[in-house]
C-alpha cells in the first residue's frame, strides 16, 4: 500500500479521570485506532509513571514513536499545564504536569495539557455531538461539572486558561459545600453527585420506597444510576428527583446560554444514558429559564456522542492540530490561539 493510511495514528490523548486514566490513539478522521486504561494510582510522582506507562502502551501498539500527545486533567489548568487546583483529584494541586511530563518524553514529542472538560467539548466539536458547531457549550456531568466553551469556531480558554469552570458557578449561596471549598456551586445539584444528594433527600422523607429498596434497604446509599433505574421504571418518586435535577440543570444550562449564545448545547457524562427521562424535561425547564426563551432561535440540547471517550478523544485532536514543535514545555496554542 503506497500514500498516507487513513486509518494510521496521528496523535494520542490521555484523560486524566478520578478513577481512570484513559488513553487512545487517534487517527486525523477521528477513529480510535488504539487504547489502553489504567486505574488512576495516588501521588502526583504515580500519575506521572502512569501516565508515561499509557503512551508508551500506546506507542508498542500503534509502532509509531513520537506522536504528538494532548493531556486533558481535571481542575484548574494553567496555560503552561501546571494544575493549579482540582477540587476532585487528590494530591494534584500545583503540579506542574506538562513540565514533569516533558521530562520522560522526547523532545522531538509535541506536548499538550489542557483541562479535561475543555477537551471533552473540543473532542465533541470535531468529532462528535456539535461537530461543526462555531459556537457550543458542551457540559459534562461526572462527580462534578466540567465545561468546554466554544466561541467563534475557537475554545475559550481565558487570560490563565482557566475559563470554562462552569461547575462553580454559584447558584445557591446558602446551599452545601463544594469541594472547592464554597457553598452552593451548580456542581453540587447537577452533577452526577448531585443527582446522588437529591436522590438522598427524597429516600429519607420517604418519597420514594423504589429507591430504598434499589440502594439495599438504606436512604443514605442511594446514587444518582438508582434514580436512572427506578425513574426508567416508572416510580413516581425517582420521576420527581429527575424533574428537580433537570430544573437545576437547566437553570445552569440557561445562564451559560445567556452568557454565550451557542446554537448547540452538549451533555456528556454517564447520566446521559438516562436519555429522554433526563433530555425532556431539561429542555422544557430551559426554554421557560432562558431569556426570551419563546422568540429567540432555538438551541439544540444534544446528548454527547462519543462517550467516556470525549476527553482523550478531544486531547488527541487538540495535540494533532497544535504547532510544530514543543511550545514550551506547556501546551502549544492550539485552535483557539492561533
Ligand atoms: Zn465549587
Amino acid at each position: 500500500m503506497t500514500g498516507p493510511d487513513p486509518g494510521r495514528a496521528v496523535s494520542i490523548g490521555i484523560d486524566v479521570g478520578g478513577t481512570k486514566v484513559l488513553g487512545v490513539a487517534l487517527a486525523a478522521d477521528g477513529r480510535v485506532v488504539s487504547e489502553h486504561r489504567v486505574p488512576t494510582p495516588s501521588g502526583a510522582a504515580e500519575l506521572i509513571q502512569s501516565l508515561l506507562d499509557v503512551v508508551g502502551v500506546l506507542d508498542a501498539l500503534t509502532g509509531l514513536a513520537d506522536l504528538p500527545v494532548g493531556v486533558g486533567a481535571p481542575g484548574m489548568v494553567t496555560r503552561t499545564g501546571e494544575v493549579l487546583f482540582a477540587p476532585n483529584l487528590a494530591g494534584a494541586h500545583h503540579l506542574a504536569l506538562a513540565q514533569r511530563l516533558a521530562h520522560g518524553l522526547s523532545a522531538r514529542r509535541r506536548l499538550m495539557v489542557d483541562n479535561d472538560a475543555t477537551c471533552a467539548g473540543w473532542g465533541e466539536v470535531v468529532h462528535g455531538a456539535a461537530r461543526g458547531a462555531g459556537d457550543a457549550v458542551i457540559v459534562t456531568l461526572g462527580t462534578g461539572i466540567g465545561g468546554g466553551i466554544v466561541t467563534g469556531g475557537q475554545l475559550l480558554r481565558g487570560a490563565n486558561g482557566f475559563a470554562g469552570e462552569i461547575g462553580h458557578m454559584v447558584i445557591d449561596p446558602s446551599g452545601p459545600i463544594c469541594p472547592c471549598g464554597r457553598a452552593g456551586c451548580w456542581e453540587r445539584y447537577a452533577s452526577g453527585s448531585g443527582l446522588g444528594r437529591l436522590a438522598r433527600d427524597a429516600a429519607h422523607a420517604g418519597r420514594s420506597a423504589r429507591l430504598v429498596e434499589l440502594a439495599g434497604g438504606d436512604p443514605e446509599s442511594v446514587r444518582g444510576e438508582h434514580v436512572t433505574q427506578a425513574a426508567g421504571e416508572g416510580d413516581p418518586g425517582a420521576l420527581e428527583v429527575m424533574d428537580r435535577f433537570s430544573w437545576w440543570l437547566a437553570a445552569g444550562l440557561a445562564n451559560l446560554a445567556n452568557a454565550f449564545d451557542p446554537s448547540v448545547i452538549v451533555i456528556g457524562g454517564g447520566l446521559v444514558e438516562a436519555g429522554e427521562i433526563l433530555m425532556g424535561p431539561t429542555r422544557r425547564d430551559f426554554l421557560a429559564l432562558v431569556e426570551a426563551g419563546s422568540t429567540r432561535p432555538g438551541i439544540g440540547i444534544l446528548p454527547a456522542a462519543l462517550g467516556e471517550r470525549a476527553g482523550a478523544i478531544g486531547a488527541a485532536a487538540l495535540a494533532a492540530d497544535g504547532p510544530a514543535g514543543r511550545d514550551g514545555h506547556g501546551r502549544g496554542r492550539g485552535p483557539a490561539g492561533q
